[in-house]
C-alpha cells in the first residue's frame, strides 16, 4: 500500500506538548480524530490537558460548542510518556522541541512502533524536511506540516513535501488538513518556508530601521498599521512572537541560504543578549511592566 488514504486516518499521535504540540491535539480531537499526546515531560501534559479543557470551556460559554460536544472531544485525548503511546496512531505529527538530533531520535525510536502504512509529519520550522525523511523506514511517507501559533485560532497549515513524498501521502495530509478546518499551502523544503521567509526579513527590516534612526519604535509602528493596514506593527510583532524566535529564524535564513540580505540586525541580537525578549519577559521593543506598554528603546551607540 502506497499511503493510508484519507479514511483511514481515525488515530492522531502529538508528540511534544510545548506552546505548538496542545493546540494540535486540540484541533484533532475538535474534527473527531482521537488523539495520543506525548511528551518526555509529565507536568506539560498535565498542563496542556488542563489548557485544552480551559479553551473549551470558553467556547461552551461562548455557545461556540455544546457542553456534550466538550465532554466527548476530552476524552478523545489521550496522554503518556512514552512513545510507545503512539502505537495506535495513523498519523503521527512531531512537534517537539527544535533540536535536530531529538526530532531524529523520536523519528527513529518510532519506526518500529507505530504500524508500517503510518505517516510521519514533523511541524519543524527549521531542520530539513528532506532529511528528517531520511532518518526513518518511510521516507515517502513523511511530510512537513508547519502550523501557526496559536493553532486552534490561525487558519494556514504550510505542507511540505520531502524529496521523497509520494502523492498519496501528500493527498491524505491535505485531507486531514481540510478535515481540521484549516487550509493548506504548499512550501518547498526551503529555509524558514513562505510565511517566516516573507514576515522576518520585515520584522528585521523593521529592526534596522530603528536602530539607523528613520522612525521610533512608536512611529515605525505605526508607520505600519496605518500606511500598510497591518493589524499589528512590526515591532510589536517581534514582541509578540518573541525576539529569541526572531533571531533564530533570521539566522536560519542567513545559514541556510548564505545570502547576506538575511542578515540579522545588530540591534535584534543585542536585545536578545540583554535578556529583552519581548512579551514573555515582560520588555522587548516595548515595555509591559507598564499600562499601557511604553516603548522601550536603547540604541548601540555610545552617548
Ligand atoms: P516548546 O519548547 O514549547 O515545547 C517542546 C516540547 O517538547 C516540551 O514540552 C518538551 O518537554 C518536549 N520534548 C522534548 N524532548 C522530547 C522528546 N524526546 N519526546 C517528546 N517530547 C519532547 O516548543 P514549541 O514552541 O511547542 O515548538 C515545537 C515545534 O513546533 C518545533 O519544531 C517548532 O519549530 C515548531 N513550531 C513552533 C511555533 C511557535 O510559534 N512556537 C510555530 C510553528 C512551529
Amino acid at each position: 500500500m502506497a499511503g493510508a488514504s484519507a479514511s483511514e486516518i481515525r488515530t492522531i499521535g502529538v508528540v511534544g506538548a510545548g506552546q505548538m504540540g496542545p493546540g494540535i491535539a486540540q484541533v484533532c480531537a475538535v474534527a473527531g480524530y482521537d488523539v495520543r499526546l506525548q511528551d518526555i515531560n509529565a507536568t506539560a501534559l498535565e498542563k496542556a490537558v488542563a489548557g485544552i479543557a480551559a479553551r473549551l470551556d470558553r467556547q461552551v460559554a461562548k455557545g461556540e460548542m455544546a457542553a456534550g460536544a466538550r465532554q466527548e472531544t476530552l476524552a478523545r485525548i489521550r496522554t503518556g510518556t512514552a512513545l510507545e503511546s503512539l502505537e495506535d496512531s495513523d498519523l503521527v505529527i512531531e512537534s517537539a522541541v527544535e533540536k535536530e538530533a531529538i526530532k531524529r531520535e523520536i523519528f527513529e525510536r518510532l519506526c518500529p512502533i507505530v504500524g508500517k502504512n503510518t505517516i510521519f509529519c514533523t511541524n519543524t520550522s527549521s531542520i530539513s524536511v528532506t532529511m528528517l525523511a531520511a532518518h526513518t523506514d518511510r521516507p515517502e511517507r513523511f511530510m512537513g506540516m508547519h502550523f501557526m501559533n496559536p493553532v486552534p485560532v490561525m487558519k494556514l497549515v504550510e505542507l511540505i513535501r520531502a524529496i521523497s513524498t509520494d502523492d498519496a501521502t501528500c493527498l491524505t495530509v491535505e485531507a486531514v488538513v481540510d478535515r481540521l478546518g484549516k487550509s493548506p499551502v504548499m512550501s518547498a523544503d526551503y529555509p524558514a518556508f513562505i510565511v517566516n521567509r516573507v514576515l522576518l526579513p520585515m520584522i528585521n527590516e523593521a529592526i534596522y530601521a530603528l536602530h539607523e534612526g528613520v522612525g521610533d519604535v512608536a512611529g515605525i509602528d505605526k508607520a505600519l498599521r496605518l500606511g500598510a493596514a497591518h493589524p499589528m506593527g512590526p515591532l510589536q510583532l517581534a514582541d509578540f512572537i518573541g525576539l529569541d524566535t526572531c533571531l533564530a529564524i533570521m539566522r536560519v535564513l542567513y545559514e541556510g541560504t548564505s545570502d547576506s540580505k538575511y542578515r540579522p540586525c545588530p540591534l535584534l541580537v543585542k536585545y536578545v543578549e540583554a535578556g529583552w525578549l519581548g512579551r514573555e519577559s515582560q520588555r522587548g521593543f516595548y515595555d509591559y511592566r507598564v499600562e499601557p506598554p511604553a516603548p522601550n528603546f536603547r540604541g548601540l551607540r555610545p552617548v
